[in-house]
C-alpha cells in the first residue's frame, strides 16, 4: 500500500545517501592512514605538528559527516511535536552564535515585522520585548528547528569572508510563519544555486555539503519550505516558512 511505498523510497533515498557518505569518508580516511603508517614507520622520529593538524581536521571532518549525516537518516516519527515559540527559538540561536560572529567580524542583528510583510521590503519594526509570543508558534521539534537555524547561520558566517553582517527577521505571510536569514556574504552563482541542498553538493574545501540537506528535509516534515535568494557578491536570503499553529 501507500505506506509501503513511502518506506521503500525512503529506503532509496537513505541506500543513495550511505553510498555518498561512504564515497566522502575514504578520502579523510585515506589521508589520516597515511599519516599514521608513516608514523609506525619511523616511530623514532618527531610527528611534525602540521601533520598532526591535518589528521585532526580530516577526523573532524568525518565527525561532521557522521553527525549529520544521523540527522539526515533519522526517521520522520523521532521527531517529538510540540508547541514551539519561534521567538523563543531565534533568541537561543542568537545567544549560541553570538560570540562565533564577534570573533568573525559579523554583527548579527534580528527583527521582528509586522504581520503579512512577505517582502520584508519596509518592514514595519516591532520591538521583539512586545510581541506576542503565541504570535510566532508553530507545531514542531523545537531542537530540530535549533538546528535549521543553526545550520543556516553557520552558512551566513562562512559565506563572509572579512567582516559583514548577517540579519534575520521573523514574520509572518498568510498563515505561514517566516524565518529569514540574510547575509551579505560571497552570494551563489546560478549553477550551484541549482544544486544546493543535494546531499554532498558543497563549494568549501571543509564542507560536508550536508547541512543544506537536513534543513530541507527537517523543514519539509515540518510542512514548510524553503526559499534562497541570492546574488553573487552581494549576499544570499534564506526564507523558511512554516505553518503557523491556530
Ligand atoms: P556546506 O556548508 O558543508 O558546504 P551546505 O549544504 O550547508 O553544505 O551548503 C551547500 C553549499 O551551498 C555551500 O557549499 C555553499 O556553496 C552554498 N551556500 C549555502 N548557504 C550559503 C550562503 N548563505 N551564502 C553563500 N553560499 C551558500
Ligand atoms: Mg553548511
Amino acid at each position: 500500500g501507500e505506506r509501503e511505498n513511502m518506506r521503500l523510497e525512503r529506503l532509496k533515498t537513505v541506500s543513495l545517501i550511505a553510498a555518498g557518505l561512504a564515497h566522502e569518508i575514504r578520502n579523510p580516511l585515506t589521508a589520516i592512514k597515511g599519516f599514521v603508517q608513516l608514523m609506525a614507520r619511523r616511530p623514532e622520529q618527531l610527528v611534525p605538528s602540521a601533520h598532526l593538524d591535518i589528521m585532526l581536521t580530516e577526523i573532524e571532518r568525518i565527525e561532521r559527516l557522521t553527525n549529520e549525516f544521523r540527522m539526515l537518516a533519522r526517521p520522520p516519527r523521532a521527531l517529538q511535536y510540540a508547541p514551539v515559540d519561534l521567538l523563543s527559538v531565534i533568541k537561543d540561536v542568537l545567544l549560541l552564535s553570538e560570540q562565533q560572529a564577534a570573533d568573525r567580524g559579523i554583527s548579527l542583528s534580528f527583527q521582528v515585522v509586522m504581520a503579512d510583510q512577505s517582502q520584508f521590503l519596509w518592514p514595519i519594526l516591532v520591538d521583539a520585548k512586545y510581541a506576542p509570543e503565541k504570535y510566532y508558534r508553530i507545531n514542531g521539534d523545537e531542537g530540530q528547528i535549533k538546528q535549521v537555524m543553526l545550520n543556516l547561520l553557520r552558512n551566513a558566517m562562512e559565506a563572509i569572508v572579512d567582516k559583514g553582517c548577517i540579519q534575520i527577521t521573523l514574520g509572518k505571510s498568510g498563515d505561514h510563519v517566516i524565518i529569514a536569514v540574510k547575509d551579505n556574504g560571497s552570494g551563489i552563482c546560478r549553477e550551484a544555486l541549482a544544486q544546493i541542498g543535494t546531499p554532498f553538493f558543497t563549494t568549501k574545501v571543509t564542507g560536508t555539503g550536508l547541512g543544506l540537506s537536513v534543513c530541507y528535509s527537517i523543514i519539509q516534515q515540518h510542512g514548510g519550505k524553503i526559499e534562497i535568494n541570492s546574488v553573487v557578491d552581494q549576499g544570499t536570503i534564506v526564507s523558511i516558512l512554516l505553518p503557523e499553529m491556530k
